[in-house]
């Protein structure tokens, strides 16, 4: 008998009947001979409506406390899903990420799991249930509810299937798998058959929200194979693995679109050693995730870094820095929030030179400006005007000829 863990994302629950849907397609695995954990989010919409309820109590709401919140989204799906099991006789039975054995740190909306201990699971399973867990939620050694960041639902399905060493692990989602770009930008995006980890890490820490980055990461460290796929249809979806050699042959293998960004500028700092490291350890000890970083000498004696962080994180980033920018005696710290970034990934750039100037080509014969770089082996990003950004992928997607089959 084969143990099968199957995540199913906010839309394919999003509604009574689509939680019955995916109750049919659980039961129909159950009934293939196999055993079946089912990860589930919170409905769709039900996530943001939360904060948006946290925010008009109070506009830095404990972090805590928006844990202990947000960890009901997934409460209600999880018995949902169960009873829907039951009114078609099946055997179900739910448990939240603590009952499930999911242990975290204790970084309140972004914890990381630090161990699963599944004796509940096992015994559910052993009992003939359909076991369904909530995702996007543990505890951490105290007790504490814990939260792993938006998208933390598919890192709970990844470090399940890992924790129970699951014979298949599948990710439904509202797409047929993932794709060149977001099918949402990018009209003739196409479905990717197969993509390594470190690609799909790639496309989804800059922008692609098909999966939570966190849980690639996971997935590459304990190679755990996944295919994401359609809750909608049985369609073949597109399996996550180690890099293989022919995967190299192509250049690009996506772009990806991140309109989730603000750029923060700390004017006038000390042109002295030392200066950097205080400032981002402000940023770090706020645990907030910095991207882009440029450096410019404003006048002599003085520089001017600027760097990028999530939108979310922006607020708190203003509170650390604005304090630390005192201490170290820079003029003051700005923000601004209408930008994008947009990006290339492939493993294949690796060994075919001169792709970052055809990107910046294609950039610049479409008049977009670019208004900060950055590289690393597999990925180029750039930050532009956010209202570009939509016409930056559909040319970059263009340029890399990603609409060929
Ligand atoms: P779920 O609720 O199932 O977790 P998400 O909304 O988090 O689903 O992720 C699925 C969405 O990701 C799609 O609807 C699509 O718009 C978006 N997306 C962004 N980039 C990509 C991509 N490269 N391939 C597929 N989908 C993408
Ligand atoms: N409900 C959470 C979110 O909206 C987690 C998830 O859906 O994966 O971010
Ligand atoms: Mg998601």
């Amino acid at each position: 008998m084969a143990l099968v863990v199957q995540k199913y994302g906010g839309t394919s629950v999003g509604n009574p009947d689509r939680i019955k849907n995916v109750a049919r397609r659980v039961l129909a695995t159950q009934q293939a001979g196999n055993q079946v954990v089912v990860v589930v989010s919170a409905m769709s919409g039900v996530t943001d409506s939360l904060i948006k309820l946290a925010k008009e109590i109070h506009d830095m709401p404990s972090e805590r406390e928006m844990d202990v919140l947000l960890a009901t989204g997934e409460q209600t799906t999880i018995a949902l899903l169960a009873m829907a099991l039951h009114a078609l006789g099946a055997k179900a039975a739910s448990l939240t990420g603590a009952q499930a054995g999911i242990v975290t740190d204790r970084a309140h909306t972004k914890a990381k799991i630090t161990n699963i201990t599944p004796k509940r699971v096992h015994d559910q399973l052993n009992d003939g249930n359909v076991v369904i867990i909530a995702g996007f939620q543990g505890e951490t050694p105290e007790r504490q509810i814990t939260t792993l960041g938006r998208g933390g639902s598919d890192l709970s399905a990844i470090a399940i299937a890992a924790a129970l060493k699951a014979d298949l692990c599948q990710i439904y989602t509202d797409v047929d798998g993932v794709y060149t770009a977001d099918p949402r930008i990018v009209k003739d995006a196409q479905k990717i058959q197969e993509i390594s980890y470190d690609e799909l890490l790639e496309m989804a820490a800059l922008g692609s929200k098909v999966m939570q980055a966190r849980s690639v990461e996971f997935a590459k460290k304990f190679n755990v194979v996944f295919e994401v796929r359609s809750s909608f249809n049985d369609n073949p979806g597109t399996i996550v693995k180690a890099e293989t050699r022919s995967m190299e042959d192509v250049v690009i293998r996506g772009v990806a679109v991140d309109k989730k960004q603000a750029k923060v500028t700390v004017a006038h700092v000390p042109d002295k050693p030392g200066m950097a490291s205080r400032i981002f350890r402000a940023v770090a000890d706020a645990n907030i995730n910095v991207d882009v970083i440029v450096q410019n000498v404003s006048e002599a004696g003085s520089t001017d870094i600027t760097f990028t962080v999530g939108t979310d994180d922006l607020k708190k980033s203003l509170v650390a820095l604005e304090k630390i920018a005192r201490e170290v005696g820079a003029s003051g710290v700005t923000a601004q929030d209408n930008i994008a970034k947009v990006s290339i990934i492939g493993v294949g750039m690796k060994s075919h030179p001169g792709i970052a100037a055809e990107m910046f080509e294609a950039l610049a014969a479409n008049h977009i400006n670019i208004g900060m770089i950055s590289t690393s082996e597999i990925k180029i990003s750039v930050v532009i005007d956010l209202k570009d950004a939509d016409k930056a992928a559909g040319v970059l997607h263009e340029k890399f000829e990603l609409s060929k089959k």
